[in-house]
């Protein structure tokens, strides 16, 4: 796929699966900014993936400040073609033990930055006429999972509002589309599954092909999504998760 060109804005893009989709467009020749708020991250990132990489550093639960964001990457980039929402924070924690601030800061960095940093990006690709989004929802919203009260509700959220946007964004020639992941070894499963046989043994024995999927395997999905093999498909939500989500 030769998509040579194009701009793209990952969110979270300085580990995990960020970091393997970064990579991934990178190596197709896609100019990539990266965000995310450890400039150590950030900066390694952008030094291994060489001059088609460059980072900003901003706390995206801050969403005051993202007009202004968008403003300097165009100024200084141009319009991205693409934007990948793919930063977002877990917490696993019993249902009577989440307080108010722990649910809120769930959904402001997973659910309020998504809206109000893609509101700003699609500003500037409506004129363009083109853009694809892709956000990146989880196993969570698929079907219930105990102690991820928060997560859980952004996630759905999350592919609600990829249907409303499809169908509103769409007939202006931006797609948005969604990738579930299933488990996936990064540092967010490793927390949530790593002092926790049981868990590990759950998802294991529902999951069809028997392991965790890699960061890569979720970016090459994502890959497809924002390119132009993927120009008839909008509003779908693509789970990449080794037979998860359908599993007995
Ligand atoms: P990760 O922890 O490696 O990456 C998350 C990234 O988001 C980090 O780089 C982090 O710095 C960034 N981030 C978090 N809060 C931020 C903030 N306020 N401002 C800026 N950046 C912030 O985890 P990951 O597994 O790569 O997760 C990526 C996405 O995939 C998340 O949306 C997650 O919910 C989703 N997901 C992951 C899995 C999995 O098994 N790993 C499964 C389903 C969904």
């Amino acid at each position: 796929m030769d998509q040579s060109k194009k701009l793209a804005i990952v969110t979270g893009g300085g580990s995990g699966i960020g970091l393997a989709t970064t990579e991934a467009f990178v190596k197709n020749g896609i100019q990539t900014i990266i965000i995310g708020r450890d400039e150590n991250k950030l900066k390694e990132a952008s030094s291994n993936l060489g001059e088609l990489c460059a980072y900003r550093v901003y706390d995206l639960s801050e969403t005051s400040g993202m007009p202004a964001l968008i403003s300097e990457i165009v100024a200084s980039f141009g319009a991205p073609d693409i934007l990948v929402n793919n930063a977002g924070i877990n917490m696993k924690k019993p249902f009577t033990e989440v307080t108010d601030d722990d649910f809120k800061l769930i959904i402001q960095t997973n659910l309020n930055a998504v809206f109000s940093l893609t509101r700003e990006v699609v500003k500037v690709m409506l004129p363009k006429g083109s853009g694809s989004i892709i956000n990146i929802s989880s196993m969570s919203s698929q079907y219930g999972i105990p102690y991820v009260i928060a997560y859980t509700a952004t996630k759905s959220a999350i592919e609600g509002m990829t249907r409303a946007m499809a169908t509103e964004l769409s007939p202006m020639g931006i797609r948005v589309n969604c990738v579930a992941p299933g488990f996936i070894a990064t540092a967010m499963s490793t927390k949530a599954l790593s002092n926790d046989p049981q868990r590990m043994n759950k998802v294991m024995s529902r999951t069809p092909m028997g392991k965790l999927g890699e960061p890569a395997d979720v970016a090459q999905s994502i890959l497809y999504l924002a390119s132009d093999a993927a120009k008839y498909v909008t509003g779908v939500v693509l789970p990449v998760d080794g037979g998860n989500s359908i599993g007995f």
